[in-house]
């Protein structure tokens, strides 16, 4: 069964840009009473067996909602992981028989998808939204349903990094390691070795490169690097002096062919991460956005946000779903009003334009906030 897992696991962080759906429904956790807590995640298999984990040792319910087996963050933002799931599971799982009270704890990561006021409007369960990372639900749990804001940051850990190493180098792995295997069997060990190793460097290097190498995004610092690289093969080949300039110029392509690939998802990568690699590119070359329509995303342009001061009711949901600690809650003539504090984190994820009761977030230029599909 550990071994089972492990594999599943293995198998699924190698290859999480695929779907893997599980099973929709309720999971019970331990022995829960009619007062114990009700959360809810999408159905990305990896996800639903990490926040099990997690909860081992509590007293509560699990809601696995439709995600077509995609990661909270990427169907949320997608318009996957919206009110429609979450409504859908609610009144198909029978939770409303098993518990007195009508709080849902959302991942917070679903901001940007699902419309907490319309869940509530046609269910009668109050959404809130808990931590980013499931491992601090039980401490959010144990706080009575209180984040602090440590929990409400995307952390972006050593070992979360090296997942995307991994993520991005067993795909890239068998894309070219096929073909190569078959036609050039003799480079197979040099390339594989030449994409693990940039995978793994620069993901565990990932704030040193943003830090010290220079460029707008990550397309152009990984680029650097790339080049970096190729002047160092190139004088490693001459000092060698035996080789052809048809091979060093194939390396050459590879390791910057590798960087490109790598580079776009330095700054990170969501359906909506219109801020940084695709942002940067799209304000330069619009048909940017039209390329990653195809593959099934419709990105904002790079937007600003300001608050409303009139409109705002100082409800601190804009604070709750921020993952980058962009908003504080300031005293205004007397009033609790929210203020953008910290614009330079925005990742563009539009889950405090979504969340916000009175639609005080006003973005610029106006964006669609993402339409349920
Ligand atoms: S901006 Fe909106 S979400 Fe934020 S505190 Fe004001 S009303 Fe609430
Ligand atoms: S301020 Fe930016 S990062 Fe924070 S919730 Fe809004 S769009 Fe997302």
């Amino acid at each position: 069964m550990v071994m089972r897992d492990a594999i599943k696991s293995t198998v699924e962080t190698m290859f999480r840009f695929f779907p893997f759906p599980t099973s929709t429904g309720l999971r019970v956790v331990g022995r829960p009473g009619r007062d114990a807590p009700v959360l809810l995640t999408c159905n990305f298999d990896l996800t639903v067996r990490r926040v099990l984990r997690a909860l081992e040792g509590l007293n509560c319910y699990l809601l696995v909602a439709p995600s077509r087996g995609i990661n909270v963050w990427c169907a949320s933002g997608g318009g996957i992981l919206n009110a429609h799931a979450v409504i859908s599971v609610l009144k198909t799982s029978g939770i409303a028989e098993k518990v007195d009270h009508r709080t849902l704890v959302l991942p917070q990561l679903s901001g940007p998808g699902i419309d907490a006021g319309r869940v509530e409007a046609e269910t009668g369960w109050s959404c809130r939204f808990g931590p980013v990372y499931a491992e601090d639900v039980p401490a959010y749990v144990a706080a009575g349903l209180q984040k602090t804001a440590e929990m409400r940051r995307v952390r972006f850990p050593l070992g979360e990094r090296l997942q995307m190493a991994v993520m991005w180098a067993a795909p890239m792995s068998l894309l070219v390691g096929i073909p190569l295997a078959i036609f050039r069997p003799h480079l197979l060990p040099g390339v594989l070795a030449l994409i693990w190793a940039f995978s793994l460097f620069l993901y565990a290097f990932y704030r040193p490169v943003k830090r010290l190498v220079p460029g707008p995004v990550g397309t152009v610092r990984v680029l650097l690097l790339g080049l970096l690289g190729v002047a160092g093969l190139a004088a490693w080949s001459l000092a060698l002096g035996h080789w052809p300039a048809g091979r060093l110029v194939g390396w050459s392509l590879g390791i910057l062919g590798v960087a490109l690939v790598l580079g776009f998802d330095l700054e990170g990568t969501s359906p909506l991460e219109a801020g940084a690699t695709v942002g940067f590119w799209a304000a330069r070359w619009p048909g940017v956005l039209k390329v990653w329509a195809l593959v099934g995303y419709e990105l904002e342009r790079p937007f600003s946000l300001r608050v409303d001061v009139e409109r705002c009711r100082g409800c601190r949901t804009c604070v709750e779903v921020c993952p980058k600690g962009v908003y504080e809650m300031v005293l205004q003539d007397g009033s609790r009003k929210s203020r953008v504090a910290h614009p330079a984190g925005c990742v563009q994820c539009t889950a405090c334009v979504k969340q916000c009761p009175k639609e005080a977030i006003v973005a610029d230029p106006p964006i669609r906030v993402f339409a349920e599909v």
